[in-house]
């Protein structure tokens, strides 16, 4: 099928490399990187960016779940993933057959994992997670030797890395964080007095690792920079310092979001729009139809409030976004027909709409916009 839909998002493969580019130079040779592409690499696509991750020489993948590990496998990517969010013990088998990592934190399934590697006769690699304050994944500071030491004395496994994760990177407030990072540091010095010392040690998401260098430690797992987005305005400044001091350009936005106008018609002043007629015309409009809607992962709740691009100029989105289709107001742009595009988020001529200001207008952050934009709308990788 030559046709694609009208709706589509583009992917710049560049941009994901440039930023990755960025990250290597800001944070030096001595720190690796985990690529997280977890959640179909954010919307993007697992297979593409992980592909182009690597092309770009990163130390490790991060999958969220055992399933992208799986799939990343089936499609040749050999290099080290870790299943950031663990496995079930009914599935040591496919960890193993397909050489992943995973994250531990219990003693059981250490044991379980231990036995199965045994028995396919290989030796698997594991991240302690040592919980400093999330409360989710992660063992307990106090109970991190003696997992640590069960761990040592199974066959077949191999401790990997330390690890733990921030739960408020980018809050105001550093001081959660900095005793998140103190409770790692000791719980490292814990092991090490042990005669415990591992390879691998990683902590710092996006945030993190803009605003906290000293969590750097040997790896650190950007997920969202990759992508060309901020998880919140206060990352703005912090960042665009970072990359004035070592000359870099900007982290780029990889996705943009597009459609296209499938109807224009003139509507008279105080008619109601779409359903429930929640916007009434004030004068008599030009009305468009675009073919996108919250079953492509555009948020309901920005009816009325969102803009798009249109010939360069920001148009309001008017009246409730339905299923399949979005209602916009482009009575005061000049010379627009049908079959023009529309960019959703993204560049247009010399306007930008950013994923983060979409978020910021749905209350919600840039992640769940990303992440949320449908099977159904193809990915065009530019590359
Ligand atoms: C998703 C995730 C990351 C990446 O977070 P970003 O804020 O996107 O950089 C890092 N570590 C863990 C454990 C995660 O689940």
């Amino acid at each position: 099928m030559a046709h694609h839909r009208a709706t589509h998002a583009e992917i710049s493969l560049k941009a994901f490399k440039q930023n990755l580019q960025n990250l290597k130079i800001i944070l030096g040779s001595s720190t690796g990187i985990m690529a997280v592409i977890k959640a179909d690499a954010y919307g993007h696509g697992a297979l593409p960016c992980a592909s182009a991750a690597v092309e770009s020489g990163i130390d490790y993948l991060g999958a969220g779940v055992i399933e992208e590990g799986i799939e990343l496998r089936k499609n040749g990517i050999e290099n080290p993933i870790l299943i950031l969010g663990s496995i079930f013990p009914d599935e040591v088998a496919d960890l193993v057959k397909h050489n992943l990592s995973t994250i531990l934190c219990t003693p059981h399934l250490a044991e379980v994992l231990s036995r199965e590697a045994k028995k396919q006769g290989k030796v698997i690699n594991v991240h302690i997670k040592v919980d400093t304050g999330m409360n989710r994944l992660g063992v307990l500071p106090e109970n991190l030797l003696s997992l640590t030491s069960k761990i040592c004395n199974l066959p077949n496994l191999k401790i990997e890395a330390l690890s733990t994760h921030f739960s408020s990177a980018d809050d105001e407030d550093l001081s959660i964080t900095n005793n998140q990072i103190e409770l790692f540091r000791k719980a490292l010095s814990q092991l090490k007095k042990k005669g415990i010392v591992l390879p691998l040690t990683h902590q710092a998401n996006t945030s993190a690792l803009f605003r906290f260098p000293e969590s750097h430690s040997k790896m650190v797992r950007p997920g969202l920079i990759l992508y060309g987005a901020l998880p919140s305005p206060i990352l703005n400044p912090v960042v665009q310092n970072i990359c004035q001091k070592n000359n870099l350009k900007n982290f780029e936005g990889v996705m943009q979001w597009k459609s296209k106008i499938i109807l224009l018609k003139s509507v008279k002043k105080g008619q109601g729009l779409s359903y429930s007629r929640k916007y009434l015309t004030e004068k008599d409009s030009i009305i468009a139809t675009l073919p996108i809607g919250y079953a492509d992962g555009l948020p309901r709740r920005l009816s009325n409030k969102m803009e798009v691009l249109v010939k360069g100029k920001r148009a309001p989105q008017v009246g409730t976004i339905c299923m399949d289709m979005t209602l916009i107001d482009v009575t005061d742009i000049p010379d627009v027909q049908m079959g023009d595009e529309v960019v959703v988020f993204g560049k247009q001529g010399n306007e930008i709409i950013s994923v983060e200001g979409l978020a910021h207008k749905a209350s919600t952050i840039p992640y769940e916009i990303l992440c949320n934009v449908g099977k159904r709308v193809p990915r065009i990788y530019l590359s």
